[in-house]
């Protein structure tokens, strides 16, 4: 009979098959169904239940099964011993603010960050909480030490940043935050599970998107806080139950579904974005690629000390070129898709331009406008080609 999966006694892809996905006790189904209630039976006498408790499945925001499957099977790939999932990747970043972050509080984060961390920490928690933030370069460990304050309760990193895959140094940074007393926290979510795992390398907390690569398709929305249980515990109390920003049952079945084929995925982007890397390197009008699989990227030799087997799938590169040049390109594509969002199957690619908000936050060859490229699973030989043609058109080759 198959036993429970769970633990690091099987390995990585064991795990992402099975762990979370037992045989339903209830039909002997050996796929666990989707629960598209909202609530569950009461007991006799449910007077004396705490309405706001997640411990026990009541109401679909204080827990439900779809959502636990999940969970378990992304502590399990993350190493780390507790998850909570949320509507989004967003839901998880304020989550986790919310849930740690008081008045007179002080946060680190990286100069490198997904838009909404810069709006959350820098626009919001600050003005109407007085929460302290300083945004620094977290590449740079004097940088992060210099920003240490006594009220200092987070640092927030992501590695590899979005959008410039700027590295930061997960184990050092864990080590400076623990000897002043604060927690770190690392956004995942370029990376993946596969090729990183913050919690491994001393972080506190892992957060991920999963709309990027642990769903994989596209399809759905969805975001997860990884970390320990008596600190999860704390978020899923206040986050989840009264932020209330709870996932459908329907969306973490897919993402579930979606997370089963995380390795085989991650192999296949880790090797086209490599090419591809490699490609754009040998273009005359490309003025730039930043992957860390490079081996001239600035973070490569600590991005290889944290993240095996491989990088991830983006990567972002610049044109000898104007601004207009930038869309004409992407018109030419047709295989290579013009969305946000990132980690699909298919290819996408963004023009973030030179009037972005942000831009000061970025190096200096960023400054002119540049591509996200997130290099999906399709033959790389027909991505190659795709950009051969658009390079082809706008004579940059
Ligand atoms: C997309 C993304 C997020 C936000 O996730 P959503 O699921 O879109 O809310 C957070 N961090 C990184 C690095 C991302 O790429």
């Amino acid at each position: 009979m198959r036993k429970r999966i769970y633990g690091n006694e099987y390995g990585f892809q064991t795990r992402a098959v099975h762990t979370g996905n037992d045989v339903d006790g209830e039909t002997g189904a050996i796929k666990r169904p989707i629960t598209m209630a909202n609530s569950y039976e009461l007991p006799y006498d449910p007077s004396d239940l705490n309405w706001s408790s997640a411990d026990k499945n009541l109401y679909t925001r204080n827990g439900g099964s779809n959502q636990q499957y999940l969970q378990e099977k992304l502590a399990s790939l993350e190493g780390g011993e507790d998850c909570v999932v949320l509507a989004s990747g967003v839901a998880a970043l304020s989550g986790l603010f919310f849930a740690l972050l008081k008045s007179g509080d002080h946060v680190i984060f990286s100069s490198i960050t997904y838009i909404a961390v810069y709006r959350l920490l820098n626009e919001l928690f600050n003005n109407k909480f007085n929460v302290e933030t300083t945004i620094a370069d977290t590449s740079d460990l004097n940088a992060v030490r210099a920003a240490i304050k006594p009220n200092t309760k987070l640092i927030h990193i992501e590695t590899p940043g979005n959008p410039t895959l700027t590295i930061s140094d997960i184990r050092a940074i864990a080590e400076i935050a623990h000897e002043n007393g604060a927690f770190l926290s690392v956004d995942n979510t370029f990376a993946s599970p596969y090729n990183q795992r913050p919690i491994e390398l001393g972080a506190d907390f892992c957060i991920e998107s999963l709309t990027k690569y642990i769903n994989g398709h596209g399809d759905a929305v969805g975001g997860a806080i990884i970390g320990r249980k008596e600190l999860l515990d704390i978020i899923r109390a206040q986050s989840q139950v009264n932020l209330g920003g709870v996932i459908s049952p329907f969306n973490a079945w897919l993402i579930m579904r979606g997370a089963v084929t995380l390795p085989l995925r991650m192999r296949q982007h880790n090797e086209n974005a490599l090419k591809a890397a490699k490609y754009l390197k040998t273009v005359k009008g490309v003025s730039f690629v930043a992957y860390p699989g490079l081996e001239e990227h600035k973070g490569h030799s600590i991005a290889a000390s944290q993240m095996s087997p491989g990088f991830g799938g983006v990567l972002s590169f610049g044109l000898n070129a104007e601004h207009d040049t930038y869309n004409r390109f992407v018109s030419h594509l047709k295989v290579i898709t013009s969305a946000v969002s990132l980690g699909h199957d298919e290819s996408l690619i963004v023009f973030i331009g030179e009037n972005d908000e942000r831009q000061y936050l970025y190096p200096k060859e960023f400054h002119n406008g540049f591509f996200r490229f997130s290099v999906g699973i399709e033959d790389i030989e027909d991505i190659i080609e795709d950009l051969r043609q658009a390079f082809e058109k706008e004579n940059l080759l």
